[in-house]
This record gives C-alpha cells, structure tokens and sequence, in this order.
C-alpha cells in the first residue's frame, strides 16, 4: 500500500495474465511456454505476475541475473532462461547456484563458461543471429560452438535460441528467412530450440519449435502492427488509474499548461488529474488522445507535466473533484495511447514511474 493519498495506480489483473498465457499455449499445444517477465513483466510486477502462473508456466524469461533471482527469491522454481546470459565470468556462480538456464551469444561467453567449475552442469542455450543482427552466433559458427558446449563436462543442456526483427508485420518474407537461417545453423542436430516471440507464437506455427516465448500479449497486447483476429481474444492486463484533483472553467482564448499549446476555443472545463510523465505518461501525448473521465470518454488538452496531466471537461457538469480517471486499460486501449504517442504498448508499460502504486487483483 502507497501511504500517499494521490489517486495513482495501476490495477494488474492477474486473472488476464494467466487467460493470456494459456491462449499462447493454445496456439502452441505442443510446445512449451517461456513467460517473458523480464523489466518487471513489462512493468507489471515479475513477482506477483510468476507467482499468479507457477502453477502452469512451463518456464520464465528474463533479460538479466537479477531479475531471475528475484524470481528464485520469490520461490519460483520453474525454468528461468538468461536471455542474454551472463555479463561476467563471476555471475556463472550465481546462475549454478540458482540453477537458471543461460543463453550464450558471443565468444567471450562461451570462455567464461568453458573456464568455469559449476557445482552442476549448467544449461546453455546458443543465440543464433538468424538476422536480427544484434548479438548470436552466425548460422555458420553454430556447429562448432554446439561441439564445444557439448564436449564441455560441466555443460548438461545445449540448446538453440534465436529472435524475430519483423515478426510483428503479418506475412512479412524476412520471418521465412529468418527460420530458413536457424533451420540451416542447427543443420539437423537434434537440438532444443526456441524461436517465438508472441507474433510468431499467433501467426508462424513453424516457428512454434520446442519452447515458444510470448512476451506482450501476456499483458493483453497485441504484438502485431495490423489488426489481428487474436487481438479480440487477449484481455488487457493493466489498468492506469488516477482522479480527478482540481476543476476550473477557463475563457475562449486562455491556454492551458506549459507552452499554451491549447488554447480554449470556447469557454471549457478543465480538469487535473494526477499522473505526469513522471509516472510514465508519454510526455508527447497530443492534445485528443483520449482518456475515460467517470466512464465518459473525453481527450487530453495541454501539455503533459512532469506530475499532472489536463483534460477537457466541457459539458460534464457533475464531474467534480475525485472522479476517477483511466488512463489506459479495457476502455482506453494502452497500444491507441502508444500510437498517438510514437511509440509502442512495450515502452509505456515499462516506462511506469516508481511511484506508481502497483494493485495486484
Ligand atoms: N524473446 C526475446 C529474446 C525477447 O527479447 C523478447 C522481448 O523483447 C521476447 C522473446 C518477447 O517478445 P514479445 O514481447 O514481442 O512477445
């Protein structure tokens, strides 16, 4: 609980969480399923969010030796998978003592754990560069790094692991290249491999492979650009939250908030309500992007601050001081913000300020 009173928070609905996880496991029955809760399951809370699918994830996903251990801490004891491994030789202890499964995407990596004296074998899974072009092995490189890990007495599991760049534009050829290029960096070996993001888990069933990791759509998002028949069928995670702190009638031609770049074109009501881009409200919010005032769509208008945001109240008479305010969540969808704003659902959620009360439900 906040001790302040400031009417800011964002309702997680666990429920949503777990119906989402278990439509991606519909769409891959035969695979299972890394929950990605990496960046605090995308600002959702990682602890709460594990726990509320202990007992049917298969596994979780996260980006650093923190997170997983918060999750071990919290008494996770699924699968958790390092998505880009260890950042020194000395986490490798930690991992073995944790037993977390790494993924090894560079030669220093691969040094490291070839030096290293675990107490148990460790779990390494190769990242392929299929065309991402960020960090992994070219498809070339993998035969030999495979025999290395597999030659190794301290390494148990070698497994596969690559990621999608465009997966999330329907149809979109790279994807087949993408597959064609780890298909022909395992060469056949009967590896355990990992290929699926949320767009290739609902679109690219050849993908689907030992291990799907759906991200975004646990938290009710759909991963694709264009609409998607999917998208109907996962339930928003988060709702953000807050009220109503001050009302004012302004005249024709009086601006409103920083930079005036509203400017009433009619005698209005204006509302605060108390979220800024500190708590992560998008700074370059424009004026209409529409947020819910008592149940009642209205729009932004003025400048987003630091802690308080002004909204248009012109003809909602009753609405008054402490009426409730959805930012986004089932009513405002969180990706219609993203994309008035330039950016994307993922960047919002993990964007939430620390002083943004987190309500488990
Ligand atoms: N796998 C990897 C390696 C990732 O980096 C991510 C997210 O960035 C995911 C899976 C999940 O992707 P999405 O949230 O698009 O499902």
């Amino acid at each position: 609980m906040s001790a302040s009173d400031r009417p800011l928070r964002a309702r997680v609905h666990l429920d949503a969480i777990l119906h989402n996880y278990r439509f991606a496991k519909g769409f891959a029955p035969a695979s299972r399923a890394l929950a990605v809760v990496k960046a605090n399951a995308y600002g959702h809370g990682s602890v709460a969010v594990a726990r509320a699918l202990a007992s049917e994830a298969d596994g979780f996903a996260v980006a650093c030796l923190d997170e997983a251990l918060e999750l071990r801490d919290s008494g996770i004891q699924a699968r958790i998978l390092l998505l880009e491994g260890v950042f020194s030789p000395d986490e490798i202890v930690q991992v073995d003592r944790a037993g977390l499964t790494m993924v090894v995407h560079c030669r220093e990596q691969l040094g490291w754990l070839l030096a290293a004296r675990p107490e148990r074998p460790l779990a390494c899974w190769i990242k392929v560069d299929s065309g991402m072009h960020r960090v992994g092995f070219a498809p070339e490189a993998f035969a030999e790094i495979h025999a290395a890990l597999s030659g190794c007495g301290h390494v148990g599991e070698v497994g596969a692991i690559s990621h999608f760049a465009r997966a999330d534009e329907l149809g979109h050829p790279y994807s087949e290249r993408q597959i064609a290029a780890f298909d022909r960096a395992l060469g056949g070996l009967p590896v355990m491999s990992s290929l699926a993001n949320s767009a290739a888990v609902l679109s690219l069933s050849r993908a689907h492979r030992d291990w799907t990791r759906p991200g975004i759509m646990l938290y009710g998002i759909s991963p694709f650009v264009d609409p998607h028949p999917s998208a109907g069928e996962l339930r928003p995670a988060m709702t953000l939250e807050s009220g109503i702190i001050s009302v004012r009638t302004l005249q024709a031609g009086d601006p409103v908030g920083y930079g005036g770049r509203f400017v009433c074109d009619r005698p209005m009501r204006v509302g605060v309500a108390a979220i800024g881009y500190a708590d992560g409200y998008p700074r370059h919010a424009p004026d209409g992007t529409p947020v819910l005032v008592d149940g009642r769509p209205t729009r932004l208008v003025g400048r987003v601050s630091m802690d308080m945001i002004t909204l248009d109240l012109t003809g909602m008479d009753d609405v008054g001081l402490g009426a409730p305010v959805q930012l986004w969540g089932d009513r405002v969808p969180a990706a219609e913000v993203a994309r008035l704003c330039g950016t994307i659902a993922y960047e919002l959620f993990t964007g939430i300020g620390r002083r943004v009360p987190l309500v488990h439900e």
